[in-house]
């Protein structure tokens, strides 16, 4: 796809902006399990905090392929910091913005925009995985509060988070109908981000559990109410896109970048690893798929720009991009050797931190659902 040239400047200054001050300490961040927030600081000082927002709530305005754009450029130099951009600049955000009233508006984006307040989002708890219907922390309105009490599990940027879009049970409609959402502030009085999730990748995204114990917030803090979950799904359909498919894209990239490097420099048999066609063969193979989800992931995020909504598009770009990930950086691992499984090159920590993408935002069994379902509908052309 041919980008703009402005398009092509905002790529190129967040890679080289990227490669010079977060590469360096990425390694760290995934060892330490210590979320590089400072990084957010770095992004907002050069304009890239808050990038979709509009300019009256301190924005740039840009569209979602810009975003998409940062988001590959963060993840080739540093995952965490593209999850905890992706949580901050994501779905908490664009909800507020698409749903939420004009006092909440002006509460919370401009602080997002500036990086003085950071965002996560939380749906998944014990029993609501895939099953998000299944939500069972509970929002109950008592006088001119909400008084929640549950717990979430997974919540990605928890640890750095001042703000967080909390989807609840406000009734006791079955499923989805009953289901809405609530923003809940660090601090708030019963409100507690519970011990770090350790998984085997993506350490430095603070990942944690958050816990609600009568937990009391302001009934303006209500964002959805139930029965309008279609608004919020429709929000997140556009954080499909924005987050995790362009991580795999960066993680891929930076992969293959890497391994050429490494067959360019290894001699065995007196010659570069480079000069064997088995292994340039696998080079090719690993630029195809990286071009092919590339396509992918800019043609949903163009769609959706323009308002050609496709929810099976939407879902081929993102399970594409997991799988692709996960190939591309397993193959980088098989052609460094044992080098490509020490903790001393990078390699593993991109095969670590692309695993994980398979199973966020949808895992890809769920998507294949989606993308089956409007095949069968005939929405999507076959
Ligand atoms: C890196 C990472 C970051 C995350 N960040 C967040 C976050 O910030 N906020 C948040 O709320 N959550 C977050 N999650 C949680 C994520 O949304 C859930 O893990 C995901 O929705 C799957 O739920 P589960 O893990 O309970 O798996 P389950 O739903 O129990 O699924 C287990 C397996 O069964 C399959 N399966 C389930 N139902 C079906 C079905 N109907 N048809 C076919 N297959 C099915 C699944 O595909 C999967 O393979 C994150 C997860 C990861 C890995």
């Amino acid at each position: 796809m041919e980008l703009t040239d402005e398009q092509r400047l905002i790529r190129d200054t967040v890679r080289a902006l990227a490669q010079k001050q977060f590469a360096p300490v990425a390694a760290r961040a995934d060892k330490e399990y210590r979320p590089p927030v400072e990084n957010l600081k770095v992004l907002a000082e050069h304009g890239y905090t808050g990038i979709f927002l509009p300019e009256r709530y301190g924005g740039a305005g840009l569209g979602l392929l810009e975003t998409v754009l940062v988001v590959e450029q963060l993840a080739r130099s540093c995952a965490n910091t593209a999850m905890l951009f992706s949580c901050t600049d994501g779905a908490t955000p664009r909800a507020i913005l698409q749903i939420g009233s004009e006092e909440i508006k002006r509460r919370y984006l401009p602080a997002f925009a500036k990086a003085e307040l950071y965002a996560a989002w939380s749906m998944s708890e014990a029993n609501a995985g895939s099953d998000v219907g299944n939500v069972q922390t509970r929002a109950v309105r008592q006088g001119d509060h909400y008084v929640l009490n549950g717990s979430k599990l997974w919540c990605s940027a928890a640890q750095v988070a001042d703000v967080f879009l909390v989807l609840v049970r406000l009734s006791d409609e079955p499923g989805m109908k009953g289901v809405g959402a609530v923003l809940v502030e660090r601090g708030a009085a019963g409100f507690s981000v519970g011990r770090h999730l350790d998984l085997l990748g993506l350490r430095g995204t603070g990942m944690a559990e958050l816990v609600f114990q009568d937990c009391r917030v302001p009934a303006e803090s209500l964002l959805l109410p139930s029965g309008r979950m279609k608004d919020l799904l429709q929000v997140l359909d556009a954080d499909r896109i924005t987050g995790n498919p362009p991580i795999c894209l960066g993680l891929a990239q930076a992969a293959l970048a890497q391994a050429v490097q490494h067959l360019k420099d290894r001699i065995q048999f007196g010659r570069p690893l480079a000069d064997n066609q088995g292994l340039q063969w696998k080079l090719a193979d690993m630029a195809m798929d990286i071009e092919a989800a590339r396509a992918l992931v800019y043609g949903a995020a163009v769609g959706l720009d323009q308002g050609r909504h496709s929810v099976a598009q939407v879902s081929i770009a993102k399970t594409y991009a997991n799988e692709m990930a996960v190939r591309v950086t397993n193959q980088a691992m098989q052609l460094a050797g044992a080098y490509g499984l020490s903790e001393e090159y990078p390699f593993e920590r991109y095969f670590r931190d692309a695993r994980g993408m398979s199973i966020g935002y949808g895992t890809t069994e769920i998507h294949r659902n989606s993308i089956a379902r409007e095949i069968l509908k005939g929405n999507y052309l076959t």
